[in-house]
């Protein structure tokens, strides 16, 4: 990640950076570059394995013991699948990310509970993160976990379609086509299964 937030003109990495802050992304930029600064060298504690709780969930950030707890289905996981995950759960752990947010325009940080869905954006990859880069101010954007595992995603391994149940249509900037990758930045695909397996 760090490449594309210290070459941020380089037209590969804006595209990137549109796609995953929005189209406003470069007033945020110097939070932005201190954000993966953090998270590149930041310390996280993962302090407990559990048996899976919620469907489909890999890993979640316990504000309580400000730690990780990784749940069975994390385990399998491919690498770079269990390293976004990471990302994702460092982002909440070190940046105070968040995963919701309101939909009354002001676009303030919904609480979640596992028993009660709120009304709000989901700023996921498979559920609203779409409508929210396109509704919400890029300091929000700034602030949706999200939006660091899918930076982590496209600097590894770019905008081909992934072949599974999220193609990168459901999440690229529709009508802006992708430049060309620098040749320096190339690099072998990452296999994957699923985004959120
Ligand atoms: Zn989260």
């Amino acid at each position: 990640m760090a490449p594309v937030v210290q070459h941020p003109d380089e037209p590969y990495h804006h595209h990137i950076l549109q796609t995953c802050f929005g189209d406003k992304y470069q007033a945020e930029m110097p939070q932005i570059r201190q954000n993966i600064e953090t998270l590149a060298k930041g310390e996280i504690l993962i302090d407990k394995t559990l048996s899976k709780v919620y469907k489909g969930q890999t890993a979640v950030f316990v504000h309580s013991s400000r730690s990780i707890w990784l749940f069975d289905d994390f385990y399998r996981l491919d690498t770079v699948e269990g390293a976004l995950a990471v990302v994702h759960e460092a982002s909440h752990a070190l940046l105070g990310t968040e995963d919701v947010f309101s939909k009354d325009g002001h676009f303030t940080v919904v609480k979640m509970t596992p028993y009660a869905t709120p009304q709000g954006y989901f700023g996921y990859i498979d559920r609203d993160f779409k409508s929210l880069r396109a509704a919400a101010p890029a300091k929000t954007m700034v602030q949706n976990a999200d939006s660091y595992r899918l930076l982590g995603h496209l600097a590894l391994s770019g905008f081909q379609d992934l072949g599974h149940d999220h193609p990168m249509s459901d999440w690229v900037i529709e009508g802006v086509p992708v430049p060309e990758k620098p040749e320096t930045a190339k690099k072998e695909p990452a296999k994957k299964k699923g985004w959120f397996s």
